[in-house]
């Protein structure tokens, strides 16, 4: 039975490739619990072979033209948005997510990293430094670094895949990449598309499997000049402890455990819709989710109530009908991680206000992943449900009475990714956004990208910056230049 399946190929040197060892892992679709594909089991051979390609490709494409790098990246962004339809369904069906969140977010995105970068990379500039006393001129050369190694999660699949691959090639670098094994159907899409599109060989490798090998042996591997790295904490430690003393570029974008702070001079209505989106949206499963809410105590108890109404009006079940909310938790593990958090959070001490079980679904999806919305009450910032990161539809609810408090309950834990702010008083928010330790600060807002800004988190939420300029400073290799005249 399980060899009819289809197989999911690596893409190596410019072409669709079983694994080395010839093994797979099994491709489950978590909204029915079946498996439907089969993922390849790569090794280090497989490994070995897509550096050894894209060492090879390297000079050659560091030296196309940026029109021409350019040109690759419209014309892979086009094809896309021209399959669309047909990614968002592939995507929805391998990681649960609703099809309408794969159409109107993670498909169009990725079509707009590439587009984005194909752009920014013709404007990318250099410095130069004139010493006129001393006839001297500095420029800054700033050259690909060679081959670069991508390494991304499962909850926005080809979003953040593409999100690492566009400026790293956008640069002039080659690149060998890692999906998640959790959901690889995308990447594989992308495979086949950049075969479409003539991408030169070498250029771009992609190698399935597990994160302990594949992964491992990309960072391991002498050849290989940065990691770009999205996931979690743990994982982002472990690449750290490989790749630091061998003094790779390292840029990581981790775990997050967001603070959503509402104070009683906010919009409410805004504010509820919107924190409903920041709460739930991807089953809850996105880095930048806001999983503590602090609320003013003036507006605490009518936050709650409105809170909890609008929570019960949101419908969860297959990701394919268009009325349905939240979709599927990507895998069974990952939904016994989360339920075991909110059996947690009641030996806490915590009140479910709202959902905390795995809500019956009928039909297809009967033996589906599912878990309902959640919110919980009671629980101060010292316990663990408070400090570590669930990365489900998770909420738990605080008051506060003053904007120290507010601030001392939304820096207490050790992660440092977003935060959103909720106030219509313009000096308070000029105060709290110095000292709200996190990267991405929204006010009044969630989720409003601009690929222009730095993206990324302080403390253990990682390090470095992604997005426009800074991604591509990351990517290059500068050098001093000094000429005297
Ligand atoms: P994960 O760390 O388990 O896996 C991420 C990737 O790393 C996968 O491709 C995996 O195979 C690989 N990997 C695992 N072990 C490895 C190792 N030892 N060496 C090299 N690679 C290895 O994370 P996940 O469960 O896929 O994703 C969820 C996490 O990602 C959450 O913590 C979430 O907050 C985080 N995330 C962060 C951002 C951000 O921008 N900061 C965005 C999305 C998700």
């Amino acid at each position: 039975m399980a060899n009819d399946l289809p197989k999911i190929m690596n893409y190596i040197n410019g072409e669709l490739v079983p694994p080395n060892s010839k093994k797979y892992i099994d491709n489950i679709e978590p909204a029915t619990g079946n498996t439907y594909s089969l993922i390849p089991d790569s090794d280090v051979i497989d490994v070995k072979n897509a550096i050894k390609s894209a060492e090879k490709a390297f000079k050659k494409w560091s030296n196309v033209s940026i029109e021409k790098r350019a040109e690759y990246l419209e014309t892979i962004s086009l094809k896309l948005l021209e399959k669309l339809e047909y990614l968002s369904k592939i995507e929805s069906k391998d990681n649960g997510k609703p099809l309408k969140l794969a159409k109107s977010v993670d498909i169009p995105r990725a079509g707009k990293n590439f587009n984005f970068f194909a752009s920014a990379i013709k404007h990318f500039h250099s410095e130069s430094h004139e010493m006129v006393d001393q006839n001297n001129l500095n420029f800054t050369l700033k050259q690909p670094l060679g081959v670069v190694g991508a390494i991304s999660p499962w909850n926005l699949p080809l979003y953040l895949f593409t999100w690492k691959i566009a400026p790293a090639l956008a640069a002039g670098n080659t690149v060998v990449a890692k999906p998640s094994e959790i959901t690889p159907m995308s990447a594989f899409e992308l495979a086949k598309i950049c075969i479409e599109v003539g991408l030169p060989k070498g250029v771009l490798n992609i190698v399935h499997g597990r994160g302990n090998i594949v992964g491992e042996n990309i960072v391991n591997n002498d050849a290989v000049k940065a990691i770009t790295f999205t996931g979690g904490t743990i994982t982002g430690k472990r690449i750290a402890e490989i790749a630091a003393p061998k003094f790779k570029k390292l840029s990581l974008e981790l775990g997050g455990k967001n603070p959503n702070i509402i104070f009683d001079d906010c919009d409410f209505d805004k504010m509820i819709q919107t924190t409903i989106k920041s709460s739930f949206a991807n089953q809850g499963q996105i880095c930048l989710c806001g999983s503590r809410i602090y609320v003013h105590e003036n507006i605490y108890e009518k936050f709650k109530s409105k809170f909890i109404e609008e929570t019960s009006k949101l419908n969860i079940g297959d990701p394919n009908l268009e009325d349905n909310d939240l979709g599927a938790i990507v895998s069974k593990e990952h939904l016994e991680k989360i339920s075991s958090y909110i059996n947690l959070a009641k030996n806490e001490g915590g009140t479910i206000l709202f959902g905390g079980n795995k809500p019956k679904i009928e039909g297809r999806c009967k033996n589906g992943y599912f878990m309902s919305p959640t919110i919980i009450e009671g629980l101060g910032i010292d316990c663990r449900t408070n400090q570590e990161e669930i990365f489900g539809p998770v909420v738990t609810l605080q008051k506060f009475s003053t904007e120290e408090e507010a601030l001392e309950l939304a820096n207490g834990t050790n992660y440092g990714l977003s935060a959103t702010l909720w106030t219509q008083d313009i000096s308070r928010v000029h105060r709290m956004v110095k000292e709200i330790q996190a990267g991405v600060i929204w006010v009044n807002a969630w989720m409003v990208r601009d690929l222009r800004t730095p993206f990324g988190g302080m403390k253990d939420s990682g390090v470095g910056r992604e997005g426009g300029f800074e991604v591509l400073e990351f990517f290059t290799e500068k050098k001093n230049v000094s000429i005297s005249y």
